[in-house]
């Protein structure tokens, strides 16, 4: 990664669109979804037939508010929409629908964690101020090829969300972990799933740079339609280098509109500010504004799941978890709620669980051809608690637990049942181990060990462990052969 030479400061701002999870279209009942023949999912309303009208799709705004109560924002009691003219055939109707002076949402913030000094140690925390966020239609999907070019409109008139960000973001790595929080926030909360390989996340990447300490932002350029997250880090990083290299020099930055070519790892330039478009917005006569009534927006604050970061801090704070695995827990609801389901059902030792959810049964599960969602997993949680709690009580070692893990992984058997059928319970019966015991400790050959070990050598006692593990196969208890031997070693 190209380093910002120390004197410079870069700025970042960011508008992401993504596309709403609804049934349906955003003024249209058609439904919508992604690998459809072309042109099957549009109606009359979506081509903007005449005689049509557009009608709201509560979905859609009810999806919209609840990002706003995922990040805090305020819900103005009306939102209203507006008509961006423009002439371009993606665009049925010649004007795109979008919400300018009244959006749904206004405000908020979104926590990011950025990258630690190493992979066990917690990043620094910083807050990202959200300017905005308003409804808009999706637009349709042009290809040129062959001298021609095609139109499908199944994308026109798909519910996006365009979520603007106050210039708060300094790097290439702020921007990514901006973007991981932002979309473990919305598809947490059902608000989209934000499927990049299905464009169903875009975000168009603001960049200025300055010199450290000026208070004023510099010109900032706008590179447009960025598909993934690795290639808004790769914009950044690309742009900051070449206004800094620009204004090193002595020239000035234009205020442009940019493209960005993945394969080439490069921007270009799409249109200077000459070339801006007016887009003659004025209110939609069509679509009355819309009032958001206060019982909506607190029936939907019940369904804000709990902040991401919050549950990370609970997990390290409360439960005592290493950072790893809370924050591998964390990133996914469904796995940290199906994590603490097995914690409700053994609350003794919430790292134990933890280590074999975030380790053995994540790679399990992703290991599987083909891999099996967790809603699919054939162990249950209550399940998986009742091994660590055999383990916790000295039934089977941590060994016999690996062993007993992947068995249940395979039948979707209980671990008791597993446990008794390979006959692996650990040898608990102190009267047969101390009889073991005695033998091996009158045994010439482990005459040395027990000697150093009465003369002070902690480590010596180990020596004496492995015969007596082999004369019972192995299942003798660890815990139990240790307090035994030293009882009789005295
Ligand atoms: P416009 O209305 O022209 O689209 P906005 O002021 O709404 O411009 O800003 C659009 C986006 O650009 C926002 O995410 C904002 O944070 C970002 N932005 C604005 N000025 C700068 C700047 N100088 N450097 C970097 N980002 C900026
Ligand atoms: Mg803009």
């Amino acid at each position: 990664m190209s380093q910002v030479p120390s004197d410079w400061e870069v700025v970042i701002g960011l508008e992401v669109h993504v596309q709403l999870r609804t049934r349906a279209k955003v003024f249209a009942s058609s439904p919508w979804g992604f690998g459809q023949e072309p042109n099957a999912q549009v109606d009359p309303v979506v081509l903007g037939l005449p005689g049509t009208l557009p009608v709201v799709n509560r979905e859609a705004v009810e999806k919209a508010v609840l990002f706003g109560l995922v990040v805090g924002a305020e819900i103005p009691e009306r939102c209203a929409w507006d008509r961006k003219n423009y002439f371009y055939p993606d665009n049925p109707k010649n004007y795109q629908l979008t919400q300018k002076d009244f959006p749904v949402v206004v405000g908020g913030r979104v926590e990011i964690e950025l990258p630690g000094p190493s992979r066990n140690v917690m990043g620094e925390h910083k807050s990202v101020r959200i300017h905005h966020a308003h409804l808009e239609e999706d637009v349709g999907k042009l290809s040129h090829a062959g001298g021609g070019s095609l139109i499908d409109y199944n994308r026109a008139g798909v519910p996006l969300l365009e979520i603007v960000t106050e210039p708060d973001l300094r790097s290439a790595a702020e921007a990514e972990a901006f973007l991981r929080s932002l979309v473990a926030m919305l598809t947490q909360a059902g608000v989209a799933d934000c499927d990049m390989e299905k464009g169903q996340l875009r975000c168009d990447c603001n960049v200025s740079v300055r010199r450290r300490g000026d208070a004023q932002l510099g010109t900032r350029t706008e590179t447009k339609n960025l598909n993934s997250i690795s290639s808004v880090r790769d914009t950044v990083i690309y742009e900051a280098a070449r206004q800094i290299r620009e204004l090193g020099a002595g020239r000035s930055i234009a205020q442009e509109t940019r493209g960005w070519n993945a394969e080439l790892a490069r921007g270009y330039v799409l249109r200077d500010k000459e070339d801006a478009h007016d887009y003659r917005y004025f209110p939609d006569p069509d679509i009355p504004a819309l009032k958001i009534s206060r019982e909506t927006v607190a029936r939907l604050a019940k369904q804000v799941p709990e902040n991401l970061y919050d549950r990370q801090r609970r997990y390290v704070e409360k439960l005592g978890l290493p950072y790893t695995a809370a924050s591998v827990l964390v990133a996914d609801r469904v796995l940290a709620e199906w994590f603490e389901a097995a914690v409700a059902a053994h609350p003794a030792n919430p790292s134990g669980v933890a280590n074999l959810v975030a380790n053995d049964l994540l790679r399990d599960l992703t290991a599987a051809v083909p891999p099996i969602p967790l809603s699919a997993c054939p162990i249950r949680p209550a399940s998986l608690a009742g091994l660590v709690k055999l383990t916790d009580e000295g039934v089977i070692s941590k060994q016999q637990a690996k062993e007993v893990f992947t068995e249940m992984f395979n039948t979707g058997q209980e671990a008791a049942a597993i446990v008794d059928a390979k006959g692996l319970r650990q040898n608990s019966d102190t009267g047969e181990l101390e009889k073991i015991i005695r033998e091996v400790v009158a045994d010439p050959s482990v005459a040395k060990s027990i000697a150093e070990y009465r003369a002070g050598n902690e480590k010596a006692i180990n020596a004496l462990k492995g015969p007596i593990m082999k004369r019972t196969q192995g299942k003798a208890n660890p815990g139990l052969v240790d307090q035994l031997l030293r009882r009789i070693l005295g």
